[in-house]
């Protein structure tokens, strides 16, 4: 799979995506033109016209898209004013078009044609249509205009486009695969969590699995923080407005918090954890003694998100991240971040997925000195180095309050994922005064250091539902034993087998139920659970077990204290 795509690509699959509204305006001229960009995977076109139109007229809208390759027309770019652009796209009754101009700024745009296909456009493209090859659409999909909620709803066709055939195969092949993966149907085959029209969007209720999923990954994570000389904080879910009004979120954060208000008094549900952390540390007089200071949250956020971002657990409205604060001294900077990489990189190896890291530096818009933004910079710079990672630089990618590493999961499928993050904050020491006393007495600004390790617990949860397919290893598995009877007789054997190993704190349950045990037997291949135990006349009688793996092989007259035994080991080995 691509795994980044080179300028190349992209404008490659940028052009395509022009030839795929020439395509459309042949075929439906009365479609209205959204816009078309590359993509990560592929590119896009918005048109404004019933998608179930272009949903069943897929195959001749990407036979009409060959014919245009066919015609190899050059890609013709022409500076125009902006009143002559408008006349032109009024001509063409484009309102979408005309839309755009106006937020353009400049008195001169761009605009590129193919034949008679004229579009409003930066550029830059490939020179002819004929280059574009190796090209298929995949799929239709609503979306609002520009991505906000209240615009007119528009079609959306998909499609991808690769330098070669043998890649455009692989990538149909990644998807197909994707699709059998996909955490939102694994999740409800595994009754492991729903979002409900009911409760929301973007708002996921998790089933008693789902619930257990989660109690496992949040013990683990609480585990090996506290290993690291992390202390647990809470932290509550509302606060009033003054606090965020200090720490500047209501100034740039606004849109994306919900706020109510309790009386004359506003109040804000936290979007974020970090306030709370900070009135933590400010609750005493900090010496540099005490330095760094590691306050770890499982803390529940809620943010405003356009409807169209969401998606499943991976994009939601309410998500709890597995958050931290580090204050230390400038000087501990390197070392600190060095341990979050290193515990990053731990995760990452439990749940085999693989990384990209990223470092990303001083945006055009920025507070604080660029003494301090350099020495931010180099710091991570040092740590990433000493931790011996290969890293990109992303120029002018960083948060307006400070420069950060993202260390992106890849998971089974070359995908990647949004996992973790650490960044260093400028503004919220000062903004808060945050201090310590130093060895000569004095004051001095502390330093903030905002991690997430898994990122947030229902986005690893989807990405690792989707890396495994739903196989989790038996110390993650919600349920890891279920115990089977052959016939109503060995009921209660199987009861008590079931009690016994709960006893020893083994996820076991049992189905007693008098039905077929092929039946049972496929009910719990469906639920991915790693082992039955399946008793019959025999077992009962010999007061044995018949241990079935999740592979299909049997063990017969297995005892079940060497069965607990074994399952205890495997879960203490991580497997
Ligand atoms: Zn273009
Ligand atoms: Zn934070």
């Amino acid at each position: 799979m691509q795994k980044e795509n080179s300028q190349d690509l992209n404008i490659l699959r940028h052009s395509a995506s022009h030839i795929l509204a020439q395509a459309v305006k042949r075929l439906f001229p009365q479609a209205k033109l959204g816009i078309g960009p590359s993509i990560k995977d592929g590119f896009y076109y918005d048109f404004d016209i019933d998608g179930e139109l272009l949903s069943q007229n897929l195959p001749r809208i990407e036979e009409g898209m060959r014919e245009i390759v066919k015609e190899n027309l050059p890609f013709k770019k022409e500076k125009v004013s902006k009143s002559e652009a408008e006349y032109i796209f009024k001509g063409r009754e484009e309102p979408y078009k005309l839309e755009l101009l106006k937020e353009i700024e400049d008195d001169v745009v761009t605009l590129y044609s193919q034949g008679d296909f004229v579009d409003l456009c930066r550029g830059p493209h490939i020179e002819n249509t004929g280059k574009v090859k190796f090209f298929t659409l995949l799929s239709v999909a609503g979306a609002y205009w520009k991505g906000k909620e209240g615009n007119p709803m528009l079609s959306r066709i998909y499609g991808t486009a690769f330098f070669t055939q043998d890649a455009v195969k692989q990538h149909l092949i990644i998807l197909e695969e994707a699709k059998k993966r996909d955490h939102r149907r694994i999740g409800k085959d595994m009754h492991l969590f729903t979002i409900s029209a009911q409760m929301g969007a973007g708002l996921a209720i998790c089933y008693p699995r789902g619930a257990m999923l989660r109690e496992i990954l949040e013990s683990f994570e609480k585990e090996e923080h506290l290993k690291r000389g992390y202390q647990l904080v809470w932290t509550p879910h509302i606060s009033r407005s003054h606090l965020w009004e200090k720490s500047g979120h209501l100034d740039f954060y606004r849109e994306n918090m919900y706020l109510f208000s309790v009386g004359k008094e506003e109040y804000v549900i936290k979007p974020m954890n970090c306030p709370g952390h900070i009135l933590i540390y400010k609750s005493k007089i900090r010496s540099y003694r005490n330095l760094p200071i590691r306050f770890f949250e499982l803390g529940t956020v809620y943010r405003r998100e356009e409807s169209g971002v969401l998606h499943g657990l991976l994009r939601l409205r309410g998500f709890t991240q597995d958050d931290a604060h580090i204050f230390c001294m400038p000087s501990q900077v390197v070392e600190e971040v060095r341990g979050v990489i290193s515990f990053v990189l731990f995760m990452m190896n439990i749940f085999k997925l693989g990384y990209r890291v990223t470092l990303s530096t001083r945006p055009a818009k920025y507070i604080g000195s660029l003494a301090s933004w350099d020495k931010a910079t180099e710091a991570l710079r040092n740590a990433l180095r000493e931790e011996n990672l290969n890293f990109e630089v992303a120029l002018g990618e960083g948060a307006f309050y400070g420069p950060k590493i993202d260390i992106q999961m890849e998971d089974a499928l070359g995908r990647l994922w949004q996992g973790a993050t650490i960044q260093v904050d400028f503004n919220l020491p000062e903004r808060f005064n945050l201090t310590y006393v130093d060895s000569n007495g004095e004051k001095k600004q502390v330093v903030m250091i905002h991690r997430v390790v898994l990122g947030t617990i229902e986005r690893f949860l989807g990405v690792l539902i989707e890396h495994l397919g739903g196989n989790f290893p038996l110390w993650l598995s919600p349920i890891q034993v279920r115990v089977l009877t052959v016939t109503e007789k060995e009921a209660s054997y199987a009861q008590d087998i079931c009690q016994q190993m709960r006893t020893e704190g083994i996820r076991a349950e049992v189905d007693v139920r008098n039905e077929m045990l092929g039946y049972k037997v496929r009910e719990t291949e469906l639920d991915r659970i790693p082992y039955m135990v399946i008793l019959g006349k025999e077992e009962a009688k010999k007061k044995v077990l018949t241990v079935r793996e999740k592979k299909g092989n049997n063990l017969k007259n297995v005892i079940l204290e060497d069965f607990l035994q074994m399952l205890k080991d495997k879960v203490k080995q991580r497997e």
